[in-house]
């Protein structure tokens, strides 16, 4: 079993943001090494998501809306928590898009369906901000794994080299 870990640092220049960080992610599994295992990806902060969905602008835009629907930045009055600041959309806007997204890793590849993508979603940017990359599994393919555990329980039992072995 092998484990790894990486944090991605974003300093978004406007308040809100969504930003595709599949290429960080996809280059953090690369250096990792595993082919099999789990990745989770979530943001460190209490202002910010990590999420999964479609790189689609549109999307992105009514996202935008609706946030400010359930969850208006003004009035920063209306909120108790805008004593000395002004984020409490932020925390709320982060709540309803969530903190981490878990996915699946394959023959070494993000296990994604058609359309998924991961998202940073910034809701109180304008300074840097953390994401944590942590990668557990194992270096080697599935077809490695039966091998050694059939090898394990018949010691007597020899690998045959097959096709894509
Ligand atoms: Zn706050």
């Amino acid at each position: 079993m092998k484990s790894y870990r990486k944090e991605l640092f974003f300093e978004v220049p406007t308040r809100r943001a969504f930003i595709n960080i599949t290429p960080q992610v996809e280059a953090c599994l690369m250096e990792s090494g595993i082919r099999e295992g789990l990745v989770l990806v979530n943001a460190m902060h209490i202002t910010a998501s990590v999420f999964i969905n479609d790189d689609e602008s549109g999307l992105h835009h009514d996202y935008e809306l609706w946030l400010e629907k359930i969850a208006p930045h003004e009035p920063v009055s209306g909120y108790r928590h805008n004593l000395g600041e002004d984020n409490a959309d932020a925390h709320m806007k982060r709540q309803v898009m969530g903190r981490e997204s878990v996915v699946a890793i394959t023959d070494g590849r993000l296990d994604f369906g058609t359309w998924e993508q991961i998202f940073y979603g910034e809701f109180d940017g304008r300074r840097r901000k953390r994401v944590l990359v942590k990668i557990i599994g194992l270096s080697f393919n599935r077809i490695s794994c039966l091998q050694l555990s059939v090898t394990a329980l018949y010691p007597g039992w020899r690998q045959v080299p097959g096709p894509g072995v």
